[in-house]
């Protein structure tokens, strides 16, 4: 039987057309800047964000640590969510690697960060403290999508204090097919902006990180330090092309799937489904059950789902409205 994963949309597998790009590209030694496809793939996302220049990465961890590095000094600070990536699941590297000081603060329910706040926690110009450089937002934060509003304040806020502003845009177009606007309006409003390729967009490796002329050159020399210098990486990029040119309007379809799976748990009595956070391609839900009982009792049937408390499902291109109907029927023969 099929197996039906709804862990991440990270475990998708590159589809056969995408196969076929990736084995026809063109490629070079992208450290001598020779493979035409990683120019492509940087031009084009770099064109599609509003931006300069972009520069490919390894991954969503790599884009965001260099863009770290590219804006902060050693003993300098960025404002960040306390359960964003950048901050919680990149193993500090802002911290080890950049001696960058991070400031943590709580997410607000809508997956922004309280503007007032943010203000009050930027710290005066005085030696006994650490020099707030950098503003983080992420965008979607836990699948929700930042409101334009808050962004449009948020820019102000980080033009105001002198700030660099970095959207850790791993998911930003799930969030600019929600609101059925083109990615730029999110994406110009910032300095920089990682994009990952490889969640959604359904790539096997990559994200690029777009940005002015100068930052990505000062991103560049991060990313050759941090050992992410690629040689024939145009096989990759050629699959982050074929995404961005056929994997986008389909996200549609990830949001519409994961409505289908918020509704049919919600008829089941033990599972609540969080519907504030039910905007793009995630399910949160609170359930009352013996966990792992309930994750063996699916795994039988070829669905896989994570632990935790709320248990986070993800959709995304290897699923389709008939999975959702199968991992639902799943969910309710344990209860
Ligand atoms: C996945 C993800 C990243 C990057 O993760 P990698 O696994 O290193 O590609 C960054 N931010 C968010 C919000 C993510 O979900």
């Amino acid at each position: 039987m099929k197996q039906i994963d709804l862990r991440s949309d990270t475990v998708t597998r590159p589809t056969q057309k995408m196969l076929e790009a990736m084995m026809a590209a063109p490629v070079g030694d992208d450290v001598y800047g020779e493979d035409p496809t990683v120019n492509q793939l940087e031009q084009t996302a770099a064109e599609m964000t509003g931006m300069a220049d972009a520069l490919f990465c390894a991954s969503g961890t790599q884009t965001n640590l260099v863009a770290l590095l590219s804006h902060c000094q050693r003993g300098e600070e960025y404002i960040v969510g306390q359960t964003a990536h950048t901050y919680k699941y990149e193993a500090g590297g802002g911290a080890v690697l950049g001696s960058i000081q991070p400031q943590p603060l709580d997410f607000a329910d809508d997956g922004t960060l309280d503007l007032a706040t943010v203000e009050r926690f930027i710290k005066p110009d005085d030696f006994h403290f650490a020099r707030t450089r950098l503003f983080c937002l992420e965008n979607t934060q836990a699948g929700k999508v930042l409101p334009m509003a808050y962004l449009r304040q948020a820019r102000s806020l980080a033009d105001r204090h002198g700030l660099g502003f970095h959207l850790d845009g791993a998911r930003v177009f799930n969030a600019a097919v929600k609101l059925k606007i083109d990615v730029k309006e999110i994406t110009t409003l910032f300095d920089s902006v990682s994009c990952c390729l490889s969640k959604g967009l359904g790539t096997p490796v990559g994200s690029v990180l777009c940005g002015s002329k100068n930052f990505i050159a000062r991103a560049r020399r991060w990313r050759k330090m941090v050992g992410g210098g690629m040689r024939q990486a145009g096989i990759l990029a050629a699959a982050g092309l074929y995404a961005l040119s056929h994997n986008i309007d389909r996200l549609a379809d990830d949001h519409a799937n994961a409505a289908r799976l918020a509704e049919g748990l919600s008829s089941i009595d033990a599972i609540h489904v969080d519907e504030k956070t039910l905007q793009t391609n995630m399910v949160l839900a609170d359930i009352d059950a013996d966990m792992q009982a309930l994750v063996k009792h699916l795994a039988d049937r070829d669905i896989r789902i994570s632990l935790g408390s709320p248990v986070r499902l993800v959709t995304h291109l290897d699923i389709d409205a008939a999975d959702i109907n199968r991992a639902v029927a799943g969910f309710r023969s344990f209860f």
